[in-house]
Parts: C-alpha cells; structure tokens; sequence
C-alpha cells in the first residue's frame, strides 16, 4: 500500500531530531535557561542587516505580482548571474549564470546533484564522520553510500582507505569541509591528495568520477584557514552550497548547484540537473528570498561569536579532561565519548541537562556532537554540568 522505504525515514526520525524533541518538552518542564541544548545546527546569530533591509525595500517598493511570481525552473537569471560574478572575482572562475541551478538549500542540492548523476548500480563515497541524510539522499536514487573512515586522529581524509574504496561502480565523491560533525576543514594538501587519486582513477576506469562539494560551512572559518575552492583543483566538480549558515537564513530555503565548466559535458550535465530538479519537484527556489540573497551576494552572518563560542568550548573541555579535534571551521565540536557507548554517554549527559548528540549516524561511534551555535552565555552557564559529567566518569 505504501512505500516501506518511506513509510521508515517518515516515522524513524534522525537522532538529532529526537533529542531536541526531548529538549522542547524539558525546557518546558524546568525552565528554557536550565536545559543546556546542544543538538541543533541552527545559526545563533541574526542575519546580517543587507538581509533585512533588502526584504524591506523589495517588500515596499518592487511590484509584487513579479517579486512573489515563478521565476525561471533554475532560478531567476540575474541572481544566477549575481552569484556567478561573486564566484568568479572569489575564486578566478570563468563561470555565467549558466552554470548555476538555485536550489532550496544544500539538501536540495545534494539530492538533486545525485539524482542527476546516478545511474543502476552506482555508488558514492564519502567520509565519516559525515552529515547522516547523505546516506538518505544517495539511497533516494537507487544508488549505494560507501563510507571511508578518515584519519582517527585527525579526522583528514586517509588517501589509503579512499583508494581502495573506489571501484568501477564509483560515480562520486561527496565532500563536506568545513565538515558538520567534526568542524575539520580538510588541509589544501589534504585537497590536492584527494584530486589526484580521483584523476588516477578516472584513468584506470575510463570514466568520470564527481567531486561534490557539499559546502554550506564555507565561510565559518576561523583563524585564517584556506577552504580551496574545488573547481580550481578538480575538472569533474559540482558545488552544492546553501545560504542557511553564511548569512543565518536556514528556514528561508536558498542556496544553488554550480557545475563547473571544466567538468566533462558540462552543459549535458547542467541539463540532466534541471531534468533532476523538475523530477523531484524543486524548482523555482522562493522568489522573494532570491531577491534578498542577490542583493547580500559576498555578505555574512557575524561569525566571530562562533570561534569565541569554540574556543571558550574547547579550552574548557580539554581542562576537565575530554578529548576534541579543535574545530577550524563550522559550529561543532566532535567530543569523544567519556564511555564505549555514544547513546549511552548522551542519555548520561542527560542527567546533566546537557543534551549532547550521539555521532553513530555520523559513521563514526564512540563520540557525541556538540552544536556550540548557542549563546556564549549558554556555553558559560553549561560548563559547571560538563565538569561534573566528567567527573561522573572519574576525570
Ligand atoms: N550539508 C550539511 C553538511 C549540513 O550540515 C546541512 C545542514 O545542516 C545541509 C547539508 C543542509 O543544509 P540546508 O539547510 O541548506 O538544506
């Protein structure tokens, strides 16, 4: 009668749905300040000003039956064309509003990114710890996700593990760094390394293999770290970008898919990303907020409240004797668990008021995500509960 398939993504929510679930109906039994909820990825700092006052000025003084009308299935041409120009004097790219696809955020991005590429019997590879709905998205096509473990310590790619998880079957690569949930930004060498495994490859097996750059984090970077633009180091790239975290618009839905122009039968791929957009019913990205994101092109949220945030967090931690890769970029902090079982760290943590997502959706078990895009009065107020938590365990 129904799609079993699903009938089970719909009814199973994620872990991190879950627990903020249980944070909603805490916070309602002892108070919104007494509950230190770390589960979410939602920006805590206001959009930039451009946002507001370009909604504003649209609002009031452009013609509505145009600003809250269709606008072309890929988006509208001069926001494609707006993107293009920023892209290009960012990076050094020769790229028009033609290679861009507007889309409702990365994850229609990524879906639509897949869905364009994926014929029977492809798989995709990606590397743990990664953002769990990959498994969702690359699954929806019929296709395979195949997770490389990283670097344990690092959590950088290991070019050794990558290497032997590609097969003939491999269509694609997707890449998240910044990464959500470990913070790691992938090192330029790191980078280069990838690429060229990726041209050996495509040598050995005669056919392209797709970089998709899954890079909602891009510009929450910190201390001056370098997030190469992929383009530049590989042909065969797709970008999936969002605005829901550069300029703190997550539930206005805009971001886009750019298609290199030095990918293999570029414009046969833009076309089949269209045909993908059409067939899952994401075209026309939200008119107005179009309009808004054209207008904030190269402008972002605040994001020094996010380094202060980590590194009151991490210094704090690292003191009561947790261990965490030092993030350099995104808001998350990849904690190891202070007991084998992840779940049941988190569900002690609870005790605590503190809610800590347990990162075995993640692919990788053993640790707990903390979302520090909070407060930095929250972070200071929770740290006598993480002392104590660790205590609990004799540190
Ligand atoms: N990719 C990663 C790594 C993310 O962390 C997220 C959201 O948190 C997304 C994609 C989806 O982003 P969006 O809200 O733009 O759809």
């Amino acid at each position: 009668m129904l799609s079993e398939k699903m009938l089970e993504l719909g009814t199973n929510r994620s872990v991190i749905r879950d627990l903020f679930e249980y944070g909603k109906k805490r916070k309602a039994e002892i108070g919104e300040d007494k509950v230190f909820d770390f589960s979410l990825g939602n920006p805590s700092v206001p959009a930039p000003a451009c946002v507001r006052e370009a909604a504003l000025d649209l609002l009031q003084n452009e013609d509505e039956i145009l600003l809250h009308g269709y606008t072309s299935a890929q988006g509208d041409a001069g926001l494609r064309k707006a993107i293009a120009d920023y892209v290009n004097g960012q990076h050094g790219t020769n790229l028009t509003a033609d290679n861009f696809y507007i889309t409702v955020g990365a994850a229609a991005s990524l879906s639509i990114s897949l869905k364009a590429l994926a014929e029977e019997g492809d798989e995709f590879i990606t590397f743990a710890p990664f953002f769990p709905e990959y498994r969702v998205f690359v699954e929806n096509t019929g296709s395979k996700l195949v997770v490389v473990k990283s670097d344990p310590k690092s959590f950088q790619i290991d070019p050794d593990a990558l290497k032997e998880a590609i097969t003939e079957h491999t269509k694609g690569v997707i890449l998240n760094s910044p990464n959500n949930p470990s913070g790691v930004v992938i090192t330029e060498d790191g980078i280069q390394n990838l690429c060229r495994i990726l041209e050996e490859k495509q040598e050995e097996y005669g056919h392209p293999i797709f970089l998709i750059s899954d890079e909602p984090y891009r510009e929450l970077v910190y201390d001056d770290v370098k997030v190469p633009y992929l383009m530049n180091e590989y042909d065969n790239t797709i970008v999936c970008y969002s605005y829901s975290k550069s300029l703190s618009l997550p539930g206005e839905r805009i971001g886009y898919i750019a298609v290199s122009d030095r990918a293999v039968e570029w414009k046969k791929i833009y076309a089949a990303v269209c045909g993908a957009g059409r067939a899952l019913g994401y075209v026309c990205a939200p008119s107005l907020f179009q309009q808004v994101v054209k207008r904030c092109q190269g402008q972002t949220s605040d994001v020094s409240v996010y380094k202060k945030n980590r590194d009151l967090l991490c210094r704090a931690l690292t003191e009561y004797g947790y261990h965490c890769v030092k993030p350099d970029g995104a808001f998350y902090l990849f904690v190891e668990a202070l007991e084998e079982d992840a779940n049941a760290f988190s569900m002690k943590a609870r005790e605590y008021e503190l809610l800590l997502v347990p990162a075995d959706s993640f692919g990788t078990p053993g640790y707990v995500r903390i979302s520090y895009c909070v407060s930095t009065e929250q972070i200071e107020k929770s740290l006598p509960a993480f002392r104590e938590l660790a205590r609990a365990y004799g540190k």
